[in-house]
């Protein structure tokens, strides 16, 4: 287990106690430790580059106030510093602020579509989010899933979506995805619901004809909210990941799930800084009401360990 990036930065710097500032000199040990912290917590490789340059320009030069050693200075600009490329900022304070909610600007019913490798949680993400919407938006929801390779999936999504209390709108394995989510489109409109959340094949791996596939989907159904879903616990690969969905789809937002799991979630900085999409939900446990509006300044503290 790694020892906090604090202690370990005040370890290194306990020679430098008194300097009032952050110097090239001091700066590349504390910054080393920086990195392998991120790496660590699997942020991928060319992203802590990135990151770390940024850094190194906001430190070098930096009052170092009070009581504080230019190790706990760092530690804290790396903190805020992660937090915002996680987050939004608000460009009036500066100030990390939460994510919008889902987008319903639209003429109803407005239309979500769930993006994602397959195991993501992109099922189960419906679900919660249709039970956010019921609850928390007094929303009407009706879910479809366009999944016809596996008939299971279906099926999964027909059980949750009872869970949440939201009605689902029944499809085959047979039909064609596009078919599937227009259908369901013109009957969540003769029904008047507000929603229409649309489940899509999983996919192990990048794969262009699914990649195809889901663009399609998109191009026909007119989401005014396209959720790219991902593992917290997924590693290095979060990064070619993000940028395949994000070079097949407009994405508007982020749901990173099982962040309840023991990683450090670096995927987060790596699938924002990708997309440039933000981060608007946390899944934080298997259960129908395990969703969290993400919080940029938690998971920087736990991505730093
Ligand atoms: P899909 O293939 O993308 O539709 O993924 P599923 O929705 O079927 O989820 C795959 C597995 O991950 C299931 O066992 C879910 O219960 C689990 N899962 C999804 N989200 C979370 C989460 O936030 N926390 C935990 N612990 N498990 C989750």
């Amino acid at each position: 287990m790694a020892s906090a990036l604090t202690d370990r930065l005040s370890r290194l710097v306990k020679t430098m106690r008194g300097q009032a500032r952050i110097t090239e000199s001091n700066v590349q040990d504390m910054l080393r430790e920086v990195r392998m912290a991120l790496l660590e917590a699997d942020v991928a490789l060319p992203v802590v580059r990135d990151f770390i340059a940024r850094v190194k320009e906001k430190a070098l030069g930096a009052e170092v106030v009070g009581s504080l050693t230019p190790g706990q200075a760092l530690v804290g600009i790396v903190n805020k510093e992660l937090a915002a490329t996680m987050g939004e900022v608000d460009p009036a304070t500066g100030a990390v602020k939460p994510p919008a909610d889902i987008n319903l600007a639209a003429q109803p019913p407005a239309v979500i579509l769930m993006a994602g490798l397959q195991g993501a949680g992109k099922t189960t993400t419906t679900a919660k989010l249709a039970k956010h919407l019921i609850e928390k938006r007094k929303k009407k929801v009706l879910t479809v899933s366009a999944d016809v390779y596996r008939p299971a999936a279906i099926e999964q999504l027909k059980t949750v979506s009872k869970q949440a209390g939201a009605e689902w709108f029944p499809s085959t394995a047979t039909d064609k995805p596009v078919a599937i989510a227009t259908a369901a489109l013109d009957h969540a409109r003769r029904h008047y619901f507000d929603v229409l959340l649309v489940d899509t094949a999983g996919r192990l791996a990048i794969d262009e004809a699914l990649m195809k596939e889901i663009a399609e989907l998109h191009a026909a159904v007119k989401p005014v909210e396209t959720l790219f879903v991902v593992d917290a616990m997924q590693g290095q690969d979060a990064i070619n990941t993000a940028k395949a969905f994000k070079e097949a789809l407009p994405l508007t937002g982020i749901v990173l799930t099982k962040t309840d799991g023991d990683s450090r979630g670096g995927a987060a900085l790596s699938v924002r800084q990708i997309t440039g999409a933000p981060i608007k939900f946390a899944g934080v446990s298997e259960k129908i009401d395990g969703l969290e509006v993400f919080d940029a300044q938690r998971h920087a503290g736990r991505v730093l360990g």
